[in-house]
């Protein structure tokens, strides 16, 4: 292996870029780092320096790692490894087998888009290639609602179905799958994909036992007041509630139609509010962690298989819910194939151009809007580590928007750990999205009088 400066850890969290994966928990040689919650809802990589060895094994594996060295492989680079076989690439979607959409008839009803990430691990287990599933579920005892866990049993799979935007962390799980008998697959998004890979970049006994990666295709990691915050508006007590779920479908009406819903203790009822109700909570950046700021993938580029919502005519109109697929391993390919010629997954081919579409929002500000925020944090005197988008010089109405937007996303984490209530929240955040929405719609509008023109944007 090549040698590499030492480089500490504190760079990543002092910058704000540290996402909690963990990864470097179970690489550390001396023990001297933990995971563990801040006080804006985040789970943050924690250390004992007394501990530290300095020998930079932890940033080796640190998806946000603010200055690499040589021996460090971006995600073309560990696509290049570990998705070889794949026989195309697309700039903005990485390497690929396909692009489908489509759902499992079987796990749609109790998952949050098309059940086709249960609908994988089941197949998994069945074709004997893992032993267990290592994903998102309920957390007990903890103080937190989700946790990774580990699954052995396939008809325990529908208690890990659904999306949680609930900051979650590998720290434990990587180290426990080192002592497990047999194979695993571990769902996670882009970043916690791309530490994965890291570390079996490193670690044999890890390349060995991971079998397979189920890629969340990922909008930017919630902190946990996010969740406080849609308890309280549902109208659950702030401090005594349980089962968040944030995906709760209408199946007749649209996809974008779907709730959040939770158990008030006290009470014990459950309370649902509509999304549509509470505003745009993901453009507008709220509750987001800054590292999402500084993630280029989109789409998940170094799974064996990336799903998403199909945020899409026609499928985004039925309120059941669809998944948008990239297979990029051959037996992602395989099973997708084999489902649909049992007539278990309902499934089509999409175009280049349909998936970008899907995905469009997340592609304009985290690819085109990257340079714009890169050099306002660097004005601020932060580090952030270096990026695969070229320099995109946006107009004026749009590096406004971004300015907006990453004041709402820090603003927001200020206001709710402050005041922890939802009102309050809303009364202080009122005049920060009422300026980002007027800059999101002037910019909306110049977009389309420019195309209307024919003028480049
Ligand atoms: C934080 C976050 C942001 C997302 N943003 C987008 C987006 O911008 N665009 C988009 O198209 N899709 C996004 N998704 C993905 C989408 O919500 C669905 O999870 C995805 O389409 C899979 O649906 P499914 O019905 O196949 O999954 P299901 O069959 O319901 O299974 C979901 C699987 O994901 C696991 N899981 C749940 N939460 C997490 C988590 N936090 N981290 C890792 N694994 C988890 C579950 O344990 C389960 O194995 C996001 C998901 C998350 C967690």
């Amino acid at each position: 292996m090549e040698s590499m400066k030492p480089l500490v850890l504190s760079k990543v969290v002092e910058n704000d870029l540290c996402i909690g994966c963990g990864a470097c928990v179970q690489t550390c040689p001396s023990k001297a780092l933990n995971v563990d919650w801040n006080s804006y809802g985040f789970l943050i990589a924690t250390s004992n320096e007394n501990q530290c060895d300095e020998g930079g094994s932890c940033i080796e594996v640190c998806p946000f790692n603010p200055e690499p060295g040589p021996g460090y492989k971006n995600e073309d680079g560990l696509a290049a490894d570990f998705l070889a076989e794949a026989p195309n690439y697309h700039l903005q979607m990485g390497r690929y087998h396909a692009l489908y959409v489509g759902y499992s008839h079987k796990h749609r009803v109790t998952s949050s888009s098309g059940g086709v990430a249960t609908f994988v691990y089941e197949k998994l287990f069945d074709k004997g290639l893992i032993d267990h599933v290592v994903t998102v579920g309920e957390s007990k005892p903890s103080n937190a609602h989700y946790q990774y866990k580990i699954v052995s049993n396939k008809n325990d799979l529908l208690s890990i179905s659904k999306t949680r935007y609930h900051p979650v962390t590998l720290a434990t799980a990587l180290q426990e799958i080192k002592q497990l008998e047999g194979r695993v697959a571990i769902s996670g998004i882009g970043c916690f994909i791309k530490a994965i890979r890291l570390a079996q970049d490193k670690d044999p006994v890890l390349k060995d036992k991971i079998a397979f990666l189920v890629g969340i295709i990922c909008g930017g990691v919630k902190s946990k007041f996010f969740t406080d915050y849609l308890a309280g508006r549902a109208g659950a007590t702030l401090d005594d509630f349980s089962n968040p779920e944030y995906r709760v479908k209408e199946p007749s009406s649209t996809a974008i139609d779907y709730g959040f819903s939770c158990t008030d203790n006290p009470s014990k009822t459950t309370k649902l509010i509509k999304m549509r109700e509470v505003g745009d909570m993901w453009g507008s950046g709220l509750f987001k962690a800054n590292a999402c700021d500084f993630c280029d993938d989109v789409t998940t580029e170094l799974a064996d298989i990336s799903l998403g919502d199909a945020w899409l005519k026609p499928y985004n109109q039925d309120g059941s819910g669809h998944n948008v697929i990239i297979s990029r391993s051959n037996i992602a390919d395989q099973i997708l194939h084999d489902g649909l010629k049992s007539g278990e997954l309902d499934l089509e081919y999409l175009s280049q151009e349909q998936f970008l579409a899907s995905q469009q929002g997340s592609f304009n500000h985290r690819h085109d809007g990257m340079s714009t925020r890169l050099a306002l944090v660097k004005g601020d005197g932060y580090v952030v580590p270096p990026k695969r988008i070229e320099k995109i010089d946006l107009p004026i109405y749009l590096k406004l928007v971004q300015r907006l937007r990453r004041h709402t996303r820090s603003r927001s984490l200020e206001v709710w750990a402050e005041y922890k209530d939802p009102v309050e929240f809303d009364r202080r955040m009122k005049v920060e999205l009422l300026k980002l929405k007027l800059a999101t719609r002037l910019s909306h509008a110049v977009r389309k009088a420019k195309k209307v023109s024919g003028t480049k944007s």
